[in-house]
Protein backbone atom coordinates (compact mmCIF):
# COMPACT_ATOMS: atom_id res chain seq x y z
CA UNK A 1 0.00 0.00 0.00
CA UNK A 2 1.08 3.35 -0.65
CA UNK A 3 2.82 4.95 2.29
CA UNK A 4 4.43 8.65 2.27
CA UNK A 5 7.58 9.29 4.59
CA UNK A 6 8.60 12.68 5.39
CA UNK A 7 12.34 13.87 5.59
CA UNK A 8 14.53 16.84 5.13
CA UNK A 9 14.75 17.97 1.57
CA UNK A 10 18.50 17.66 0.95
CA UNK A 11 18.80 17.86 -2.83
CA UNK A 12 16.73 18.81 -5.35
CA UNK A 13 15.16 17.06 -8.12
CA UNK A 14 12.69 14.01 -8.55
CA UNK A 15 13.68 9.68 -9.23
CA UNK A 16 11.69 7.08 -9.55
CA UNK A 17 12.85 3.61 -9.31
CA UNK A 18 13.43 0.60 -6.96
CA UNK A 19 14.70 0.14 -3.34
CA UNK A 20 18.27 -0.55 -3.18
CA UNK A 21 19.29 -1.22 1.15
CA UNK A 22 22.70 -0.62 2.35
CA UNK A 23 23.34 -2.26 5.79
CA UNK A 24 25.68 -1.43 8.17
CA UNK A 25 27.80 -4.72 8.91
CA UNK A 26 28.34 -5.40 12.28
CA UNK A 27 26.35 -3.63 13.93
CA UNK A 28 23.44 -5.84 13.61
CA UNK A 29 22.69 -7.93 16.45
CA UNK A 30 22.01 -11.32 14.52
CA UNK A 31 21.28 -14.75 16.15
CA UNK A 32 20.51 -16.32 12.89
CA UNK A 33 21.81 -19.75 13.21
CA UNK A 34 22.68 -22.25 9.78
CA UNK A 35 20.57 -24.83 8.83
CA UNK A 36 23.53 -26.32 6.65
CA UNK A 37 27.12 -24.92 7.13
CA UNK A 38 27.89 -26.26 3.58
CA UNK A 39 25.26 -24.26 2.30
CA UNK A 40 26.33 -21.12 3.97
CA UNK A 41 29.43 -21.85 2.88
CA UNK A 42 28.69 -21.88 -0.35
CA UNK A 43 26.64 -18.90 -0.32
CA UNK A 44 29.61 -17.15 0.93
CA UNK A 45 31.94 -18.21 -1.76
CA UNK A 46 28.92 -16.94 -4.56
CA UNK A 47 29.06 -13.46 -2.54
CA UNK A 48 32.31 -13.16 -2.01
CA UNK A 49 32.50 -13.81 -6.09
CA UNK A 50 29.93 -11.34 -6.70
CA UNK A 51 31.74 -8.83 -4.47
CA UNK A 52 34.89 -9.13 -6.50
CA UNK A 53 33.00 -8.62 -9.48
CA UNK A 54 31.20 -5.23 -8.26
CA UNK A 55 34.40 -4.20 -6.81
CA UNK A 56 36.45 -4.53 -10.25
CA UNK A 57 33.48 -2.81 -12.07
CA UNK A 58 33.30 0.04 -10.53
CA UNK A 59 37.10 0.22 -10.06
CA UNK A 60 37.02 0.19 -14.26
CA UNK A 61 34.11 2.99 -14.06
CA UNK A 62 36.03 5.25 -11.22
CA UNK A 63 39.66 5.10 -13.11
CA UNK A 64 37.98 6.26 -15.85
CA UNK A 65 35.64 8.99 -14.34
CA UNK A 66 38.51 10.43 -12.54
CA UNK A 67 42.40 9.35 -11.61
CA UNK A 68 43.38 5.81 -11.61
CA UNK A 69 44.42 6.01 -8.09
CA UNK A 70 40.85 7.03 -6.77
CA UNK A 71 40.61 3.30 -8.00
CA UNK A 72 43.14 2.20 -5.47
CA UNK A 73 40.57 2.60 -2.23
CA UNK A 74 38.60 -0.14 -4.32
CA UNK A 75 41.70 -2.50 -4.90
CA UNK A 76 42.15 -2.39 -1.29
CA UNK A 77 38.88 -3.33 -0.56
CA UNK A 78 39.35 -6.33 -3.14
CA UNK A 79 42.53 -7.58 -1.43
CA UNK A 80 40.37 -7.18 1.88
CA UNK A 81 38.20 -10.50 0.57
CA UNK A 82 41.05 -12.88 0.37
CA UNK A 83 42.44 -12.16 3.45
CA UNK A 84 42.48 -14.75 5.40
CA UNK A 85 42.62 -13.11 8.65
CA UNK A 86 39.09 -12.17 7.89
CA UNK A 87 37.89 -14.85 5.90
CA UNK A 88 39.39 -17.69 7.84
CA UNK A 89 37.36 -16.15 11.00
CA UNK A 90 33.71 -15.93 8.79
CA UNK A 91 34.90 -19.67 7.93
CA UNK A 92 35.58 -20.99 11.91
CA UNK A 93 31.86 -18.88 12.78
CA UNK A 94 29.97 -20.75 10.45
CA UNK A 95 31.71 -24.19 10.62
CA UNK A 96 32.38 -24.57 14.24
CA UNK A 97 29.79 -21.93 15.90
CA UNK A 98 27.05 -22.90 13.25
CA UNK A 99 26.31 -19.09 12.49
CA UNK A 100 24.77 -18.06 9.49
CA UNK A 101 26.89 -16.55 6.54
CA UNK A 102 26.13 -13.01 7.09
CA UNK A 103 26.03 -13.39 10.78
CA UNK A 104 29.27 -14.55 10.14
CA UNK A 105 30.14 -11.62 8.23
CA UNK A 106 29.17 -9.35 10.54
CA UNK A 107 30.62 -10.60 13.77
CA UNK A 108 34.12 -11.22 11.99
CA UNK A 109 33.94 -7.50 10.61
CA UNK A 110 33.26 -6.33 14.24
CA UNK A 111 35.86 -8.40 15.57
CA UNK A 112 38.79 -7.27 13.61
CA UNK A 113 37.54 -3.44 13.34
CA UNK A 114 37.24 -3.65 16.90
CA UNK A 115 40.78 -5.21 17.43
CA UNK A 116 42.74 -2.65 14.26
CA UNK A 117 41.24 0.34 16.32
CA UNK A 118 42.31 -0.78 19.76
CA UNK A 119 45.97 -0.80 18.32
CA UNK A 120 45.93 2.57 17.31
CA UNK A 121 48.31 2.11 14.22
CA UNK A 122 47.12 4.69 11.32
CA UNK A 123 47.57 1.59 8.76
CA UNK A 124 45.63 -0.47 10.69
CA UNK A 125 42.56 1.68 11.27
CA UNK A 126 42.45 1.98 7.19
CA UNK A 127 42.65 -1.16 7.22
CA UNK A 128 39.68 -1.65 9.13
CA UNK A 129 37.43 0.97 7.39
CA UNK A 130 38.71 -1.46 4.39
CA UNK A 131 36.68 -4.36 6.30
CA UNK A 132 33.86 -2.61 7.28
CA UNK A 133 33.59 -1.65 3.63
CA UNK A 134 33.84 -4.63 2.14
CA UNK A 135 32.12 -6.68 4.77
CA UNK A 136 28.97 -4.55 3.98
CA UNK A 137 28.66 -5.30 0.42
CA UNK A 138 29.33 -9.00 1.29
CA UNK A 139 26.40 -8.84 3.32
CA UNK A 140 24.10 -6.95 1.39
CA UNK A 141 25.19 -9.93 -1.70
CA UNK A 142 24.43 -12.41 0.49
CA UNK A 143 20.88 -11.27 1.79
CA UNK A 144 19.61 -9.56 -1.44
CA UNK A 145 18.49 -11.49 -4.25
CA UNK A 146 21.13 -12.99 -7.05
CA UNK A 147 21.81 -9.14 -8.42
CA UNK A 148 20.56 -6.66 -6.46
CA UNK A 149 21.75 -4.05 -8.63
CA UNK A 150 18.44 -2.99 -10.04
CA UNK A 151 18.73 -2.94 -14.04
CA UNK A 152 17.58 1.06 -13.95
CA UNK A 153 19.23 3.31 -11.54
CA UNK A 154 18.18 2.31 -7.98
CA UNK A 155 17.07 4.22 -4.78
CA UNK A 156 19.74 4.19 -2.38
CA UNK A 157 18.80 3.35 1.49
CA UNK A 158 21.05 3.92 4.05
CA UNK A 159 20.75 5.14 8.19
CA UNK A 160 23.61 7.64 6.77
CA UNK A 161 26.07 8.14 4.60
CA UNK A 162 29.36 9.90 4.78
CA UNK A 163 30.80 12.22 2.25
CA UNK A 164 33.51 9.76 1.25
CA UNK A 165 30.48 7.51 0.73
CA UNK A 166 28.68 9.38 -1.31
CA UNK A 167 31.81 11.37 -3.58
CA UNK A 168 32.19 7.10 -4.37
CA UNK A 169 28.51 7.11 -6.41
CA UNK A 170 27.88 7.07 -9.74
CA UNK A 171 24.51 9.21 -10.75
CA UNK A 172 24.28 6.82 -13.59
CA UNK A 173 23.39 4.33 -10.75
CA UNK A 174 22.16 5.92 -8.14
CA UNK A 175 18.87 8.19 -8.96
CA UNK A 176 18.48 9.22 -5.46
CA UNK A 177 19.89 9.00 -1.71
CA UNK A 178 17.07 8.19 0.95
CA UNK A 179 19.07 8.03 4.50
CA UNK A 180 17.94 8.15 8.24
CA UNK A 181 19.99 10.40 9.62
CA UNK A 182 22.10 13.63 8.08
CA UNK A 183 20.72 17.32 7.30
CA UNK A 184 20.46 19.29 4.41
CA UNK A 185 23.70 21.58 5.02
CA UNK A 186 25.79 18.35 6.21
CA UNK A 187 28.74 17.47 3.58
CA UNK A 188 27.06 14.13 2.34
CA UNK A 189 23.80 16.63 1.20
CA UNK A 190 26.43 19.56 -0.31
CA UNK A 191 28.28 16.67 -2.35
CA UNK A 192 24.49 14.70 -3.69
CA UNK A 193 23.75 18.27 -4.92
CA UNK A 194 27.16 18.61 -6.51
CA UNK A 195 26.38 15.10 -7.94
CA UNK A 196 22.83 16.37 -9.03
CA UNK A 197 21.24 13.33 -6.98
CA UNK A 198 18.26 13.99 -5.49
CA UNK A 199 18.18 13.10 -2.01
CA UNK A 200 16.44 12.99 1.37
CA UNK A 201 17.53 12.90 4.39
CA UNK A 202 16.74 12.31 8.11
CA UNK A 203 13.44 9.85 7.06
CA UNK A 204 12.57 7.93 10.40
CA UNK A 205 12.94 4.66 10.48
CA UNK A 206 13.23 4.62 6.90
CA UNK A 207 15.04 1.02 6.81
CA UNK A 208 12.00 -0.62 9.02
CA UNK A 209 9.75 0.49 6.43
CA UNK A 210 11.21 -0.20 3.33
CA UNK A 211 12.27 -3.68 1.46
CA UNK A 212 14.77 -4.21 -1.20
CA UNK A 213 13.50 -4.01 -4.61
CA UNK A 214 10.46 -2.30 -3.45
CA UNK A 215 9.34 0.69 -5.74
CA UNK A 216 9.93 4.33 -4.80
CA UNK A 217 9.26 7.74 -5.52
CA UNK A 218 11.59 10.36 -4.25
CA UNK A 219 10.74 14.26 -3.97
CA UNK A 220 14.32 15.87 -3.44
CA UNK A 221 12.36 18.95 -3.43
CA UNK A 222 9.93 18.77 -1.22
CA UNK A 223 11.58 15.90 1.02
CA UNK A 224 8.95 13.27 0.75
CA UNK A 225 9.70 9.81 -0.28
CA UNK A 226 6.21 7.94 -1.57
CA UNK A 227 6.86 4.00 -0.81
CA UNK A 228 4.59 1.59 -3.40
CA UNK A 229 3.60 4.66 -5.41
CA UNK A 230 0.30 4.55 -7.05
CA UNK A 231 -0.09 5.65 -10.44
CA UNK A 232 -1.82 8.46 -9.97
CA UNK A 233 0.15 9.88 -7.37
CA UNK A 234 3.69 9.34 -9.71
CA UNK A 235 1.30 11.54 -12.29
CA UNK A 236 0.84 14.12 -9.57
CA UNK A 237 4.60 14.10 -8.79
CA UNK A 238 5.70 14.32 -12.60
CA UNK A 239 3.21 17.30 -12.77
CA UNK A 240 4.67 19.28 -10.54
CA UNK A 241 8.24 18.24 -11.63
CA UNK A 242 7.66 19.71 -14.88
CA UNK A 243 6.87 22.71 -13.56
CA UNK A 244 9.53 23.24 -11.82
CA UNK A 245 12.04 22.08 -14.98
CA UNK A 246 9.92 24.56 -17.40
CA UNK A 247 10.77 27.44 -14.28
CA UNK A 248 14.34 26.26 -14.70
CA UNK A 249 14.93 26.44 -18.45
CA UNK A 250 12.74 29.97 -18.12
CA UNK A 251 15.56 31.74 -15.71
CA UNK A 252 18.11 29.88 -17.23
CA UNK A 253 17.74 32.65 -20.18
CA UNK A 254 18.49 35.19 -17.95
CA UNK A 255 22.40 33.18 -17.76
CA UNK A 256 23.88 36.22 -19.06
CA UNK A 257 22.00 39.21 -17.56
CA UNK A 258 24.08 41.03 -14.38
CA UNK A 259 22.43 40.39 -10.90
CA UNK A 260 21.57 43.95 -10.38
CA UNK A 261 18.65 45.48 -8.72
CA UNK A 262 16.37 47.56 -10.07
CA UNK A 263 18.02 50.64 -8.55
CA UNK A 264 21.16 49.74 -10.04
CA UNK A 265 23.40 47.71 -6.98
CA UNK A 266 24.83 44.86 -8.22
CA UNK A 267 25.80 41.70 -6.38
CA UNK A 268 28.50 39.02 -7.66
CA UNK A 269 26.90 35.73 -8.10
CA UNK A 270 29.14 33.03 -7.61
CA UNK A 271 29.50 29.11 -7.44
CA UNK A 272 30.29 26.24 -5.04
CA UNK A 273 32.12 23.89 -6.59
CA UNK A 274 33.69 20.43 -5.42
CA UNK A 275 36.46 20.05 -8.34
CA UNK A 276 36.85 20.28 -12.27
CA UNK A 277 33.88 18.87 -12.66
CA UNK A 278 31.61 21.47 -11.27
CA UNK A 279 32.85 24.30 -14.05
CA UNK A 280 30.26 23.47 -16.69
CA UNK A 281 27.43 23.89 -14.50
CA UNK A 282 28.72 26.62 -13.08
CA UNK A 283 29.27 28.77 -16.45
CA UNK A 284 26.27 26.69 -17.97
CA UNK A 285 24.13 28.54 -14.56
CA UNK A 286 26.03 32.13 -15.29
CA UNK A 287 28.25 31.67 -12.15
CA UNK A 288 30.67 35.19 -12.58
CA UNK A 289 33.43 33.38 -10.70
CA UNK A 290 33.95 30.43 -8.54
CA UNK A 291 33.39 31.56 -4.46
CA UNK A 292 34.58 28.10 -3.25
CA UNK A 293 35.97 25.25 -4.16
CA UNK A 294 35.69 22.99 -1.24
CA UNK A 295 39.15 21.25 -1.88
CA UNK A 296 38.67 18.65 0.24
CA UNK A 297 36.29 16.81 -2.20
CA UNK A 298 38.92 15.94 -4.21
CA UNK A 299 40.74 14.23 -1.48
CA UNK A 300 37.99 11.65 -0.48
CA UNK A 301 37.20 8.06 -2.39
CA UNK A 302 41.00 8.03 -2.73
CA UNK A 303 43.67 5.88 -0.77
CA UNK A 304 46.32 8.59 -0.94
CA UNK A 305 46.64 12.16 -0.02
CA UNK A 306 47.45 13.76 -3.76
CA UNK A 307 50.51 15.30 -4.17
CA UNK A 308 51.41 18.92 -4.93
CA UNK A 309 51.95 18.08 -8.92
CA UNK A 310 48.13 16.44 -8.44
CA UNK A 311 46.76 19.07 -6.79
CA UNK A 312 48.47 21.72 -9.04
CA UNK A 313 47.00 19.93 -11.89
CA UNK A 314 43.47 20.08 -10.38
CA UNK A 315 43.39 23.70 -9.51
CA UNK A 316 45.12 24.63 -12.97
CA UNK A 317 42.01 22.99 -14.73
CA UNK A 318 39.43 24.51 -13.09
CA UNK A 319 41.56 28.06 -12.77
CA UNK A 320 42.21 28.07 -16.40
CA UNK A 321 38.46 26.49 -16.97
CA UNK A 322 36.84 29.49 -14.92
CA UNK A 323 39.63 32.37 -16.54
CA UNK A 324 39.19 35.01 -16.21
CA UNK A 325 36.69 34.60 -13.69
CA UNK A 326 37.97 34.95 -10.26
CA UNK A 327 38.50 31.25 -8.93
CA UNK A 328 38.71 31.20 -4.91
CA UNK A 329 40.25 28.40 -3.35
CA UNK A 330 39.79 26.90 0.18
CA UNK A 331 42.06 25.09 1.77
CA UNK A 332 41.37 21.51 3.35
CA UNK A 333 38.15 21.48 5.62
CA UNK A 334 38.62 18.00 7.09
CA UNK A 335 37.75 17.21 10.90
CA UNK A 336 34.32 17.52 11.70
CA UNK A 337 31.85 14.95 9.18
CA UNK A 338 34.92 14.99 6.69
CA UNK A 339 37.36 12.52 7.36
CA UNK A 340 39.82 10.81 4.89
CA UNK A 341 41.10 7.04 5.16
CA UNK A 342 44.24 7.63 5.18
CA UNK A 343 44.60 11.14 7.21
CA UNK A 344 43.22 9.45 10.15
CA UNK A 345 41.59 12.04 12.99
CA UNK A 346 42.16 10.89 16.50
CA UNK A 347 39.06 10.37 18.09
CA UNK A 348 37.32 13.36 19.62
CA UNK A 349 34.32 13.52 21.90
CA UNK A 350 33.19 16.66 19.70
CA UNK A 351 34.70 16.35 16.71
CA UNK A 352 32.45 19.91 15.14
CA UNK A 353 34.77 21.57 18.20
CA UNK A 354 37.84 19.90 17.61
CA UNK A 355 41.10 20.00 15.30
CA UNK A 356 39.18 20.70 11.96
CA UNK A 357 39.97 23.52 9.20
CA UNK A 358 43.18 25.51 9.62
CA UNK A 359 43.44 24.50 13.10
CA UNK A 360 44.71 20.80 11.77
CA UNK A 361 46.57 22.22 8.33
CA UNK A 362 48.65 24.64 10.88
CA UNK A 363 49.30 21.15 12.97
CA UNK A 364 50.25 19.20 9.43
CA UNK A 365 52.49 21.55 7.86
CA UNK A 366 53.72 19.11 5.18
CA UNK A 367 50.00 18.97 3.85
CA UNK A 368 48.93 22.40 4.17
CA UNK A 369 52.64 23.61 2.58
CA UNK A 370 51.77 21.21 -0.57
CA UNK A 371 48.62 22.39 -1.12
CA UNK A 372 49.67 26.30 -0.87
CA UNK A 373 52.58 25.56 -2.87
CA UNK A 374 50.22 23.90 -5.99
CA UNK A 375 47.61 26.99 -5.58
CA UNK A 376 50.31 29.71 -5.69
CA UNK A 377 51.51 27.51 -8.88
CA UNK A 378 47.82 27.52 -10.42
CA UNK A 379 48.09 30.92 -9.72
CA UNK A 380 49.81 31.99 -12.71
CA UNK A 381 46.80 30.18 -15.08
CA UNK A 382 44.68 32.58 -14.24
CA UNK A 383 42.52 34.69 -11.28
CA UNK A 384 43.30 32.87 -7.97
CA UNK A 385 42.14 33.67 -4.19
CA UNK A 386 43.00 31.58 -1.06
CA UNK A 387 40.72 31.22 1.59
CA UNK A 388 41.23 29.93 5.06
CA UNK A 389 38.44 27.92 6.36
CA UNK A 390 37.38 27.78 10.35
CA UNK A 391 39.61 30.72 11.81
CA UNK A 392 38.79 31.54 15.18
CA UNK A 393 41.88 33.38 15.92
CA UNK A 394 44.03 35.99 13.95
CA UNK A 395 47.43 34.19 14.78
CA UNK A 396 46.32 31.61 12.19
CA UNK A 397 46.24 33.98 9.16
CA UNK A 398 50.04 35.12 10.75
CA UNK A 399 51.03 32.26 10.78
CA UNK A 400 49.55 31.20 6.85
CA UNK A 401 50.63 34.28 5.66
CA UNK A 402 54.30 33.13 7.29
CA UNK A 403 54.50 30.23 5.35
CA UNK A 404 52.86 31.81 1.57
CA UNK A 405 55.54 34.29 2.29
CA UNK A 406 58.52 31.14 2.01
CA UNK A 407 57.32 30.62 -1.33
CA UNK A 408 58.31 32.28 -4.86
CA UNK A 409 55.39 32.98 -7.12
CA UNK A 410 52.88 35.64 -7.70
CA UNK A 411 51.22 36.89 -4.37
CA UNK A 412 48.02 35.39 -4.04
CA UNK A 413 45.16 37.12 -2.33
CA UNK A 414 44.62 35.94 0.81
CA UNK A 415 40.96 35.66 2.28
CA UNK A 416 39.11 34.24 5.42
CA UNK A 417 35.94 32.41 5.90
CA UNK A 418 33.87 33.91 8.81
CA UNK A 419 32.21 31.32 10.60
CA UNK A 420 33.10 31.23 14.23
CA UNK A 421 32.03 33.62 16.48
CA UNK A 422 34.99 34.41 17.43
CA UNK A 423 36.33 35.85 14.11
CA UNK A 424 32.81 37.94 13.41
CA UNK A 425 33.23 39.29 17.04
CA UNK A 426 36.90 39.88 15.73
CA UNK A 427 36.16 41.04 12.06
CA UNK A 428 37.24 44.52 12.53
CA UNK A 429 41.23 43.19 13.36
CA UNK A 430 40.74 40.22 10.97
CA UNK A 431 39.98 42.36 7.69
CA UNK A 432 42.52 44.69 8.40
CA UNK A 433 44.41 41.49 7.96
CA UNK A 434 43.40 39.87 4.89
CA UNK A 435 41.57 40.99 1.23
CA UNK A 436 38.17 39.71 1.90
CA UNK A 437 35.78 37.75 3.83
CA UNK A 438 33.03 35.06 3.13
CA UNK A 439 30.74 34.36 5.33
CA UNK A 440 29.79 30.35 5.97
CA UNK A 441 26.50 30.64 7.20
CA UNK A 442 26.51 26.81 7.78
CA UNK A 443 28.68 26.46 10.49
CA UNK A 444 28.42 30.48 12.03
CA UNK A 445 24.95 29.50 12.99
CA UNK A 446 25.32 26.01 14.03
CA UNK A 447 28.36 27.38 16.14
CA UNK A 448 26.18 30.67 17.25
CA UNK A 449 23.55 29.16 18.52
CA UNK A 450 25.34 26.04 19.90
CA UNK A 451 23.22 23.32 17.62
CA UNK A 452 24.67 20.69 15.58
CA UNK A 453 24.01 21.18 12.08
CA UNK A 454 24.37 17.19 11.25
CA UNK A 455 21.57 16.32 14.13
CA UNK A 456 18.50 16.33 11.95
CA UNK A 457 16.91 16.09 15.51
CA UNK A 458 18.09 19.54 15.86
CA UNK A 459 16.71 20.87 12.69
CA UNK A 460 14.02 22.83 14.36
CA UNK A 461 16.57 24.79 16.05
CA UNK A 462 18.91 25.31 13.51
CA UNK A 463 18.03 28.72 12.74
CA UNK A 464 19.78 30.88 9.82
CA UNK A 465 17.37 33.59 10.48
CA UNK A 466 18.44 34.47 13.97
CA UNK A 467 18.51 37.54 14.81
CA UNK A 468 22.11 36.26 16.74
CA UNK A 469 23.28 35.27 13.37
CA UNK A 470 21.76 38.15 11.24
CA UNK A 471 23.24 41.16 13.60
CA UNK A 472 26.62 39.25 13.84
CA UNK A 473 26.57 39.25 9.92
CA UNK A 474 25.51 42.76 10.03
CA UNK A 475 28.03 43.40 12.39
CA UNK A 476 31.12 41.59 10.07
CA UNK A 477 29.78 43.05 6.98
CA UNK A 478 30.15 46.57 8.47
CA UNK A 479 33.58 45.83 9.73
CA UNK A 480 35.14 44.40 5.96
CA UNK A 481 33.62 47.82 4.94
CA UNK A 482 35.36 49.85 6.87
CA UNK A 483 38.35 48.67 6.43
CA UNK A 484 37.84 48.39 2.00
CA UNK A 485 36.96 44.76 1.51
CA UNK A 486 34.64 43.34 0.19
CA UNK A 487 32.01 40.15 1.68
CA UNK A 488 30.36 37.63 0.80
CA UNK A 489 28.39 34.78 1.94
CA UNK A 490 29.07 30.38 0.88
CA UNK A 491 26.87 28.86 3.23
CA UNK A 492 23.42 27.38 2.34
CA UNK A 493 21.69 30.88 3.20
CA UNK A 494 23.84 32.57 -0.07
CA UNK A 495 20.53 30.18 -1.86
CA UNK A 496 17.75 30.92 0.19
CA UNK A 497 14.98 33.17 -1.90
CA UNK A 498 13.80 34.51 1.30
CA UNK A 499 17.61 35.74 2.35
CA UNK A 500 18.16 37.80 -0.72
CA UNK A 501 16.44 41.30 0.50
CA UNK A 502 18.20 40.40 3.65
CA UNK A 503 22.03 40.23 2.20
CA UNK A 504 20.72 42.93 -0.07
CA UNK A 505 20.79 44.97 2.81
CA UNK A 506 23.13 44.59 4.79
CA UNK A 507 25.55 45.49 1.60
CA UNK A 508 26.89 42.04 1.25
CA UNK A 509 29.07 41.74 -2.26
CA UNK A 510 28.85 38.03 -2.78
CA UNK A 511 26.85 35.42 -2.46
CA UNK A 512 28.30 32.11 -3.98
CA UNK A 513 25.94 28.90 -3.85
CA UNK A 514 25.74 25.71 -5.99
CA UNK A 515 25.77 26.58 -9.84
CA UNK A 516 21.63 25.11 -9.83
CA UNK A 517 20.58 27.72 -7.34
CA UNK A 518 21.97 30.66 -9.50
CA UNK A 519 19.58 31.73 -11.75
CA UNK A 520 16.65 31.95 -9.40
CA UNK A 521 18.78 33.83 -7.05
CA UNK A 522 19.41 36.34 -9.76
CA UNK A 523 15.70 36.55 -10.73
CA UNK A 524 14.66 37.90 -7.21
CA UNK A 525 17.74 40.22 -7.57
CA UNK A 526 16.61 41.48 -10.26
CA UNK A 527 12.69 42.46 -9.17
CA UNK A 528 14.32 43.55 -5.75
CA UNK A 529 14.91 47.59 -4.94
CA UNK A 530 18.07 48.01 -2.91
CA UNK A 531 16.46 50.44 -1.35
CA UNK A 532 13.72 48.59 -0.29
CA UNK A 533 16.05 45.63 0.73
CA UNK A 534 17.63 48.29 3.03
CA UNK A 535 14.90 49.97 4.92
CA UNK A 536 13.67 45.79 5.15
CA UNK A 537 16.98 44.73 6.93
CA UNK A 538 16.58 47.82 9.59
CA UNK A 539 13.41 46.68 10.49
CA UNK A 540 14.40 42.81 10.68
CA UNK A 541 17.09 43.90 12.40
CA UNK A 542 15.16 45.28 15.30
CA UNK A 543 13.09 41.81 15.80
CA UNK A 544 14.02 39.50 18.21
CA UNK A 545 12.76 35.77 17.08
CA UNK A 546 13.76 33.93 13.82
CA UNK A 547 9.55 33.25 13.63
CA UNK A 548 9.18 37.11 13.45
CA UNK A 549 11.82 37.77 10.97
CA UNK A 550 11.03 34.98 8.58
CA UNK A 551 7.44 35.99 8.32
CA UNK A 552 8.01 39.41 8.01
CA UNK A 553 10.21 38.22 5.06
CA UNK A 554 7.73 35.79 3.55
CA UNK A 555 5.35 38.98 3.84
CA UNK A 556 7.25 41.40 2.07
CA UNK A 557 8.15 39.26 -0.76
CA UNK A 558 4.55 37.38 -1.31
CA UNK A 559 5.62 35.96 -5.05
CA UNK A 560 8.62 33.67 -3.48
C1 LIG B 1 29.93 26.96 5.71
O1 LIG B 1 30.26 26.55 6.82
O2 LIG B 1 28.94 27.71 5.53
C2 LIG B 1 30.70 26.59 4.51
C3 LIG B 1 30.48 27.13 3.34
O3 LIG B 1 31.63 25.60 4.66
P1 LIG B 1 31.26 24.04 4.77
O4 LIG B 1 29.80 23.87 4.49
O5 LIG B 1 32.12 23.31 3.80
O6 LIG B 1 31.61 23.73 6.20
MG1 LIG C 1 32.15 25.58 7.07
Amino acid sequence: MEQVLKGVPAAPGMAIGRACIRRQAGNRPSESRAANPQEELAALQAAVERTAAQLREIMSRVASRASQKEAGILNTQLLALSDPLFMDSVKALILNDGCAAEDAVGRSVLALTEKFQALDVPRLQERAADVRDVGQRLIRNLAGPPDSSPPEAGILFAANLAPSEVSLLEPAQVAAIVTEEGSATGHAAILARALNICAVMGVKDALARVCEGDAVLVDGTSGEVVLHPEECTIERYRLGHGRQQAELERLAAQRDLPAITLDGFRIELAANIAGPQGIAAALSAGAESVGVVRTEFLFLGRDTMPSEEEQFEVYREIVSGMAPRRVIIRTLDLGADKELPYCPLAHEINPALGLRGVRLCLRQQHIFGAQLRAIVRAASFGNVAIMLPMISDISEVHRTKEILGRFAGRAVPLGIMIETPAAAIMASDLAAEVEFFSIGTNDLVQYVLAVDRLDDRLAGLYQPFHPAVLRLIRAVSEAAHRHGKWVGVCGEMAADPLAVALFLGLGVDELSMEPGSIPAIKSIVRQTRRSDAVALTEELLALNSAPQIVSRLEQWSPQL
